[in-house]
């Protein structure tokens, strides 16, 4: 699948980089692809590799081939991008009205599907519109109740794919909305 970068990384002329880096379009690690501990294998390596220390310094500041795993004020890693984007997902259907309106239905439609064209780490976007487009997994838009569980559904099915905890559908609207319970 598309956690795995070397099928995008497999020319024998480009340089080899760690795995778990995710290449972008233009043949450079993707940052909000890869994980922080994955891009900061990557500076190591550049201390003994020429070429990949030429493909860092295009894509990274110097100072970052010292930095720590959590340094203020980087561009997003894949998984701090991802709680971002799964709080204003979750919280854009916590907002959403009771019962929509077809004009709200549609504007929906295309958020989603705008979303999941530009969201920035590609292959997630891919796995995200392949995800949508598969017959029984389209946009549930009619209402919070049916938005927010789809959500939760699209939510999980990448949490699946990370071997991560699935989250109980039953609860997101504590989790987003109400808070909990107790
Ligand atoms: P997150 O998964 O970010 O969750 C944040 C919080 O949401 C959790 O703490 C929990 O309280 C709550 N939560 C968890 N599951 C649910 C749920 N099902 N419903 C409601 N609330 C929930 N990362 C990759 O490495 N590869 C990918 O292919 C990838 N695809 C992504 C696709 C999309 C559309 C998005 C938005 C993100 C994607 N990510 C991907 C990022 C990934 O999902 C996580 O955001 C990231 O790994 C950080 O995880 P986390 O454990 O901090 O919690």
């Amino acid at each position: 699948g598309s956690q795995n970068p070397d099928q995008h990384n497999g020319d024998a002329a480009a340089p080899k980089y760690p795995k778990g880096v995710v290449l972008g379009e233009d043949g450079k690690p993707c940052r909000s692809c890869t994980s922080k501990a994955d891009f900061l294998a990557l500076t190591r390596m550049s201390a003994s590799t020429e070429g990949a220390s030429t493909a860092i310094a295009k894509t990274t500041p110097p100072s970052a081939s010292t930095a720590s795993l959590d340094p203020p004020d980087c561009p997003p890693d894949v998984e701090e991008l991802g709680r971002g984007a799964w709080t204003l997902l979750h919280s854009i259907s916590a907002s959403y009205p009771p019962r929509a309106s077809p004009t709200q239905q549609s504007e929906m439609r295309q958020f989603l599907g705008l979303f999941g064209k530009l969201y920035p780490c590609w292959v997630c976007a891919e796995d995200f519109q392949d995800w949508m487009n598969k017959k029984g997994n389209e946009p549930r838009v009619e209402s919070r109740d049916r938005l927010g569980k789809w959500m939760c559904e699209a939510h999980n099915e990448v949490n699946r794919k990370l071997g991560k905890q699935e989250f109980d559908c039953g609860k997101w609207e504590e989790r987003w909305r109400t808070g909990w319970k107790d």
